[in-house]
This record gives C-alpha cells, structure tokens and sequence, in this order.
C-alpha cells in the first residue's frame, strides 16, 4: 500500500497542472481501491460550495458543470463534518441529491473524505460502488492517507489561481499572496526568482527575445555535459564491467535524442528561456516514465532528472555571468539565503520573498538590516511563473500582489509616500534620548552585520552597535577569512563607531546559517553543532577569529565580544582562556590592546537559571529574543508551518523575561536585549519596564522605539506590563498593545496606511 501511495503522490507531484494531477488522483485511486467510481469534488473559491473537478467512472462530462451548493448532498456533509462520511447506501440519506448529470444513479456506497489543509476543508474525495456496503476500516484509513497527502498540492493550486482557471471563473487581478511578514516596508517592484540549487521543479518561464542565441547556448551546455558523462565514463572504465559502463552509454544516447534536446529546442523556440524550456521538457519526460509499470523503466526517470540537472547547472552559470537585475528586483526563491541577498548589487534590491522561512530567519533579519521589505513562509507562491513580473511586496501585513491594477497600484504609492514622510519626521528624534517622559533613560543600539548598513546605523541615532553579527563576512566569502582580512572588516566597524561600543558577537553558524565553504548537514541543527559549539571545537579558527576582534580594537577600546548559544559555564571559561591567550599573545607581539569586556548571550533557556554563575565571570548579558523564543516555545523560528505559533508574546516569553531581569539586577551585571523584539515599539516599552538596560535592534527600528519610550512615563509602562503580565494569550496581549497604540495616535509607528 505504502509503494502505491508514494507513486500516487510522486507522479501527482510532477503533474503540469492541477486538471492533469486530479485526473491522475482519481485513476490511480480507482484502480488501487478496486472501486467503480472515485472523484475529486473542490470548494469554489466564490460560494463555497462542491464542484466535480475530476472523475473516474461518473459521466467526465459532468466535470466542472456538476455542482452542489452548501447544504446539499452528502459531499457537503463531508465538508461540514470535516470527516469522512462512509455511506451503506448514499441515496437512502436524508442529504443525498442526486445530480442527473453525473450519472451517478447506479452507485450505491459511497466514501467521503475530507481534503485538508491547514485545519481548511479544500473538497471531498469520493469513492463509490455499484453495491451497497460501507467500507471497511483499511479502505478508509487509505483514502484518508490519499486525500491528507494530497491536501498540500491541492492547497498550492488554489492559491495560485489554477482553480479559478479551472472552474472558469473571472480570473482575479491583483492576485494576492499571503506570507508572514518578515521586514517592514512597502515597494513596487519586479520579481526575479533565483535559484540556490539545480531545482528543476522551480525554474521559472522567462520570455526570450533572441531565440537563435538561446539554442546556440542550450546546444553547448548539451554537449558541455555529453563531454563531462564521456570523461566520467572514461574514468571508470576500467572499474565497471561492459554491461555496467552501458549506463553511461545509455546517457549519451538520451543527450542525442531528439525526444529530449529535440524537443527542448522546440520549446525555446515558442519563446521561452533555455531553463525554463529544459524545464518543461523534463518534467515531461518524468511523468511519461513514472507512469509506466516496469519498475526498470520507472528508474529511467532518475537518470532524465540527473541530466537535466546537469544540463540546468551548465546554464545557470551562464546565467550568473550575463545577468542583469532590474532596477527594483524584488528577489524571489524558494528559500532566499544571506548569500543570495549579498549577491543583489544594493542599489538594486528593493524587497525580499521567500517561499520557506519566517521573520526570524536570517534572510529576513539581513533584510531589515538593509532596509527592505520581506515576506516570507509564501507556500504558494507559483515561483515558475512570477519572473520578470510586477510584484507590490507589503512587508507590514506579509503580503505580495502580482499585477496590481491600477488602483492597487496608486493605493500603495499613497502608504509609500505617508511612510517617507513619517521617516523625516521621526530623523528629527536623531539626537534626542530614548528617555521617557519621567526621566528614565535607555540606550539604543544597532544589530548589524553588514558593512553597507553602518551608515544607516549611525544616521538612525543609535547610540553604539549592541549586536554585530560576525558570520555574516564569512557568509559572503567563499573560504574563512584569515586574521588580518577579519581585522579589516573588524575595524571599520569599531572606528565607525568610536568612542560608541560595538559589541561583536563571535561566530555564530549552524542552525539555519551555513557557510557555503563549511557545510554542517544535521537532522536537527538547531539542537545541534551551532554558534559557541563549533568555534570551540575549532580553536585553530577561534583564536584567529578573538585575535582579529582584540587586534582591531587597538587605540579604539570600545569592543565588547558577545559569546552565543552559551548553555554552560565550561564553555565560558574555554573561550576566557582562548581570549586571554590571544590578548597575551598580541600584547607580547607588541600591539597595544586592553582585554575587552566579554558578554553572554541568553538564548538557550538553560543559561537563564545560571546568571548567577556568569556574573561570577563575564560583564554583562544580551538577551538573543529569537532563540529564546524558539527554545522555551519549542517552535522552528523558520519553520512556516508552525510560524503562527511562534510569537515571543506569548506569556513564558514575558514571565522568563521579567526573570531574566531580576536575576541579572541580583547578581548586579547589566543585561540587554538583542533579538527582534526589541525593535517593536510597544514590546520595547515593557522590557524597559522590566528593567533592561539597553535595547538593540535594527536600525530602521530606532527611531520607532524611540519615538515610543519619548511618549510614555516609566510608571505607565510599569502599569502596562503588570496588565500584559496577566494575560493568557499571546493575542490578549498584543490586542491590548495595539489599542494603546491606537490610543494615543502612534499606529503609524507600526504600519502606515
Ligand atoms: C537571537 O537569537 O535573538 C539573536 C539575536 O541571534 P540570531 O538572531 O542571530 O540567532
Ligand atoms: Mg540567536
């Protein structure tokens, strides 16, 4: 059962449309079911009631004009119950309808089950026979397994349109994609989707002006990869015997075929880009193998999808030499990296979308560094056809538009301008105290990473960088940097700063930030070899990196070293005795360094119950929100299925927070707040009423939580976060947030419009 499944699924997944992968659901279901009808009935997006969208058995030319409307017939049961309806004898229902066109007279048991998505009822798939009898508990349990894993690709299709295509419906304008908001802004811009991996799936069309250099350039990559088989081939000759050594044999043959170079070439010449045409035409070439019962011949599939890769990855090369980004590009992947975000040249980056990962991934961390919008965790987002279209990212609400209409359109530009216009006035805040109106100080930093963003960080007001992240250099080059390339960057920083602090974190990879020269591959990286684990593992690389940091600080003074991901105190005392080797070691060489003030980082709910222990050792703590939050939540901070869950509101966040703070003030070491949290100008508010000490965030963010501490007293904020404290939910508390934000006029600060 489970190997019929998985074919089911797999030739579903590389089905070209959605009528092509219902049309494959309900044959294969038949068949394996061994019933006299299976059909698939989907919601219409416009009334909500069931449409016959594809059958095997009923009359296929009831498909699309069948339709039940809410209320009636067993389907809709199916619907409302949100379970499966498993009928003796369907007509003999109170609910049954019959719908004459389906033919449908015949059939006397009848299995509904519900496709889900995401807790939303998508349609009913239905089985039926000409006998009465209820199915037994394994057919059910099966077509349960079928509908469930089908749910995903269904869901996929109703977000991108195919549906409303299918039924002939008006097709929408300004088709509306709804994401997590990943950094704030609003721009209008063009969509260029870039690929991190040879992906076949995700190759988008692009339309080609020049047909005839398309093919010149799609035959060399073809015979760049004939020659690199023949090479492999040659290679391993002597190793493989005649019979294994026709594999390779069998892959020149295909590279000469004109089923699939032939045919690829036809489709470029209708237009489409070398990738996407390759993309079509082994895709093609998958379903017809996949489909096909000899296991030998199912395999073939494998080696079609390896030659196109292989094929893929020779074009993508030229792609990255030739290409050019629009002015706006609005950088689309189905999971956007740092790498790919450096790779955008500044000026031209207007906004990012990514398809997985959440506000908390470091692509949209980056992004608010920079300064554009991102959405993020868009599922259903059809990537292979947004290339080169016109996109509104709406990084406040996590929405993408594609196509907008004109009034869409003119309506953004409004928000665009009110936000420009809130920012100057917000820049007259620059060299005023984030003190409250009763007196209370407390200073804002900057996290950046980057040394395009220095400028902004200064010019926010910020009053010194709380958090600079060190493994984004490393991101972006293709080797470690060595001692004095890290004292480069380093002391542009620091100087950018001087007499400001500038609290460096050291290197903190692993989780969902990888070197592309230091791959880790882990089933679980975030409870893994990550940040302090792997520097400490590697004190040839460590010691570089404290020497670099101490080395950099020379005549400035104002390095702070932050240690991340810390759950023990062995690992704080490691890293003093690597840093007071490395400063020993260069004030012997002659360098006139003071030893820096050394921090932890508290985000791993673990090192909360031992401030006392690190304040023995270390100057003071910065909380890193992010991490924290995902710890004690037990929530993927990048995982979007679950990013509805993550909310750092919620009240173990706040309670270990208000913890957190009353720990460090009895053990009398400063504690600040490094993660995204303190950039929200209401949350900000209450950790100030907590007892932080300092705050870090994005420089975007300064001026909006400066603005906000500006407004209220410190005993106002006090009494805000004894209500907040005694809420339950994550929505009590930010519903609260919002309309005191309302209240007194300062919405804007969180989303214009
Ligand atoms: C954090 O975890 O809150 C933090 C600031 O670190 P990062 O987001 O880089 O993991
Ligand atoms: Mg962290």
């Amino acid at each position: 059962m489970i190997k019929l499944l998985r074919r089911i699924i797999q030739e579903v997944n590389v089905a070209g449309d959605l009528d092509e992968a219902l049309t494959i659901i309900v044959t294969r279901v038949r068949e394996a079911m061994g019933v006299d009808v299976c059909s698939v009935y989907l919601t219409d997006p416009q009334n909500g009631g069931q449409v016959l969208m594809a059958t095997d058995g009923l009359n296929p030319g009831a498909v699309r004009q069948a339709r039940l409307r809410q209320g009636q017939g067993v389907v809709t049961l199916v619907v409302e119950r949100a379970e499966p309806v498993n009928l003796d004898c369907a007509s003999d229902h109170p609910r049954f309808m019959l719908l004459p066109e389906t033919e449908e007279e015949p059939y006397q048991s009848f299995l509904g089950v519900p496709i889900i998505n995401h807790r939303k009822v998508l349609g009913v798939l239905v089985t039926q026979r000409r006998e009465a009898g209820r199915c037994d508990d394994e057919q059910v349990a099966f077509q349960v397994t079928v509908a469930a894993a089908l749910a995903g690709a269904i869901s996929h299709a109703e977000a991108s349109g195919s549906i409303t295509t299918l039924l002939g419906l008006r097709p929408q304008t300004n088709r509306r994609f709804k994401g997590l908001a990943g950094a704030p802004g609003i721009v209008i811009g063009k969509a260029l989707v870039m690929n991190q991996q040879i992906d076949l799936d995700v190759v988008p069309d692009r339309r080609i002006e020049d047909v005839t250099a398309e093919i010149v350039t799609f035959l060399a990559a073809v015979e760049a990869v004939r020659i690199e088989i023949r090479t492999l081939g040659q290679g391993l000759s002597q190793a493989l015997s005649t019979e294994e050594s026709t594999l390779f044999d069998a892959y020149l043959l295909m590279l000469s075929s004109d089923s699939l170079v032939g045919k690829a070439v036809a489709n470029i010449r209708t237009g489409n880009w070398a990738p996407g045409a390759l993309r079509q035409t082994v895709l093609e070439h998958v379903r017809v193998f996949r489909a096909m019962e000899d296991p030998l011949l199912q395999e073939r599939a494998s080696d079609i999808i390896d030659l196109g890769r292989r094929i893929m990855s020779r074009l993508m090369e030229r792609d990255k030499r030739t290409f050019q980004y629009p002015e706006h590009t609005i950088l689309v992947a189905d999971d956007v990296s740092a790498t790919m975000i450096a790779e955008v040249p500044l000026g031209r980056l207007a906004a990012v979308v990514s398809m997985h990962g959440s506000r908390y991934s470091h692509a949209a961390i980056l992004a608010r560094a920079l300064g554009v919008p991102a959405v993020m965790g868009l599922l259903d987002l059809p990537l292979a056809k947004l290339d080169d279209r016109e996109v509104v990212v709406d990084g406040y609400g996590g929405r993408v538009y594609l196509d907008p209409s004109p009034a869409i359109r003119a309506e953004f530009l409004r928000i665009v301008a009110e936000e420009k216009k809130l920012t100057a006035g917000l820049a007259e805040l620059r060299e005023l105290p984030a003190e409250t109106t009763d007196g209370y100080r407390v200073p804002l930093y900057a996290n950046t990473g980057l040394t395009a963003d220095l400028g902004p960080a200064r010019d926010s007001g910020a009053e010194g960088i709380g958090l600079y992240r060190t493994e984004i250099p490393f991101m972006v080059r293709d080797r470690f940097p060595g001692e004095e390339e890290q004292v480069q960057i380093f002391r542009q920083v620091l100087r950018a700063f001087a007499p400001h602090p500038v609290t460096m974190r050291t290197l903190d990879v692993g989780g969902d930030k990888s070197l592309p020269y230091f791959p880790i591959h882990e089933t679980n990286p975030f409870l893994g070899w990550r940040g302090i684990r792997i520097t400490l593992d590697h004190p040839e690389i460590f010691l570089t990196h404290l020497r670099a940091m101490v080395r950099a600080s020379e005549g400035l003074d104002n390095l702070l070293i932050l240690l991340p991901m810390v759950y023990c105190v062995s690992e704080v005392d490691d890293t003093l005795r690597l840093l007071r080797r490395a400063h020993q070691g260069l004030v012997e060489e002659g360098y006139a360094v003071k030893m820096p003030k050394i921090g932890v980082m508290v985000e791993v709910p673990a090192s909360v119950y031992q401030i006392s222990a690190f304040a023995r050792r270390v100057d003071f703590l910065s909380v890193g929100t992010n991490d924290l939050t995902q710890y004690l939540l037990a929530v993927d901070r990048n995982n979007e299925r679950v990013a509805n869950l993550y909310d750092y509101l919620h009240p173990a966040v706040l309670h270990t927070l208000v913890q957190i703070a009353q720990f460090a003030r009895t053990h009398n070491i400063p504690v600040g707040v490094c993660g995204e949290m303190a950039g929200d100008p209401m949350v900000a508010l209450l950790l100030v009423a907590m007892g932080v000490d300092s705050l870090s965030m994005n420089a975007g963010c300064v001026p909006r939580v400066k603005r906000t501490i500006r407004h209220f007293s410190l005993q106002r904020a006090k009494e805000m976060l004894q209500e907040v404290l005694g809420f339950e939910s994550c929505t009590m508390a930010r519903n609260y947030l919002d309309a005191v934000l309302k209240q007194e006029g300062l919405s804007n600060l969180v989303r214009p419009g």
